[in-house]
């Protein structure tokens, strides 16, 4: 490989909204077989909103809103200040949180009006009318949170964010060269299989924890895969660092750009189809 065509390549990634770490880079590209995306941010926007709230019998919505809205104001998670601004807007001012703990790829808890909160997936029973709920705001394809306090759930608020427009177009990219995309997420099965289907990918990994996302692209690797890794957030840097090629969307987070060995700048997927071809094709101009 010359250094030079090496370094057009990388000019030319910068005209197409590709930030690339050196020109090793492109080298590392070449061998790429599998694409895994990670869901929230990357494949959907990331901006997620409330679509509905549920109350186990006996409690009070406007209180679970409260309560679950003041924690989530203190996290930066998509679904965090979905729920804030939806509590906000329905409830009114949010009152102050205390001794705030996020649980990465789980939630929040946090301690509001005397009562000890937790938000996100951190109940194991749930009161039939909850389950009930959970299950429908899933069919919906939308992420269940399970709000309760002081050792009981109590409600379940539904958020939902959108596919990115070109989303669909990156995987019938990725595809035309051969690759196989994978979609990762610490969301649920049922959610994570509804935006598969929209955009047109059929192996999907759901449900692990930020540090099971790392085991995830191992075990690809172990299998004999070359895997490229698209993701935003903080909970996919070790994953990001960890697979042979590792790109960002430059509209997430600093942790996932600092992993990462190419940003895309527009956060745009198809651009990782074009980076892929972009090496490519540099690599066969120097041979
Ligand atoms: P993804 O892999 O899709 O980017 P994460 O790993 O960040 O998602 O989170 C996985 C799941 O953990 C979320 O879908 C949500 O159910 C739960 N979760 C994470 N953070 C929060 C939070 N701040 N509040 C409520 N639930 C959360
Ligand atoms: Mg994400």
């Amino acid at each position: 490989a010359t250094p030079t065509a090496l370094m057009v390549g990388t000019g030319r990634g910068a005209q197409l909204g590709i930030l690339i770490k050196g020109p090793e880079v492109l080298e590392s590209t070449r061998r790429v077989d599998t694409v895994v995306l990670d869901k929230t941010g990357t494949v959907t926007t990331g901006r997620m909103t409330l679509q509905k709230v549920y109350v186990a019998d006996g409690a009070d919505e406007e209180q679970v809103l409260r309560l679950a809205g003041a924690v989530e104001h203190a996290s930066e998670h998509p679904v965090a200040r979905a729920v804030a601004a939806g509590a906000e807007e329905r409830a009114g001012r949010l009152p102050q949180v205390e001794e705030f703990r996020n649980v990465p790829g789980q939630g929040v808890r946090g301690r509001v009006e005397g009562r000890d909160v937790a938000v996100g997936r951190l109940f194991d029973a749930l009161p039939t009318e909850l389950v009930r709920a959970r299950e429908e705001a899933e069919r919906d394809g939308r992420t269940a949170v399970v709000v309760g306090w002081d050792g009981a759930a109590r409600g379940v608020i539904a958020v939902a964010d959108a596919v990115k427009e070109t989303s669909a177009e990156a995987v019938r990219e990725l595809r035309a060269l051969g690759l196989t995309p994978v979609l990762l997420t610490g969301d649920n099965r049922a959610v994570a299989e509804a935006v598969a289907d929209a955009v047109g990918i059929d192996q999907v990994i759901a449900e692990v924890l930020p540090e099971e996302k790392v085991e995830a692209v191992r075990r690809l690797r172990r299998e004999g895969r070359c895997v490229a890794m698209v993701g935003d957030g903080v909970n996919d840097a070790a994953a990001l660092a960890t697979a042979d090629l590792g790109l960002a969307m430059g509209t997430g987070t600093d942790a996932a750009i600092e992993a990462s060995d190419l940003t895309l700048v527009r956060g745009d997927p198809r651009v990782a189809a074009d980076a892929i071809r972009l090496s490519r094709r540099t690599l066969a101009t120097i041979r």
